[in-house]
């Protein structure tokens, strides 16, 4: 009898890559930390471009329309 192996989702490189700074792939807390900062990167220069961040809101509705709010609040508001 063997056993079978456990199926991972992702590939190990991936999961190396979790453990990276870099990582692409963000929790909804880290999103909020970084959200003040990246929504005002991207005020500050329209170009601005953060895959980690851009991924988690691609993928987060909550997190994008917070991101949402907050850029129109900054746009609108008082700077
Ligand atoms: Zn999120």
């Amino acid at each position: 009898m063997t056993t079978p192996r456990p199926r991972s989702p992702l590939p190990p490189r991936a999961v190396d890559a979790l453990l990276v700074d870099t990582t692409p792939w963000l929790s909804c807390d880290e999103c909020f930390e970084r959200m003040d900062v990246h929504v005002e990167a991207v005020l500050a220069d329209p170009h601005h471009h953060d895959a980690a961040m851009e991924h988690h809101l691609l993928g987060c509705a909550a997190c994008a329309d917070e991101a949402r709010s907050l850029l129109d609040l900054l746009r609108s508001g008082t700077a």
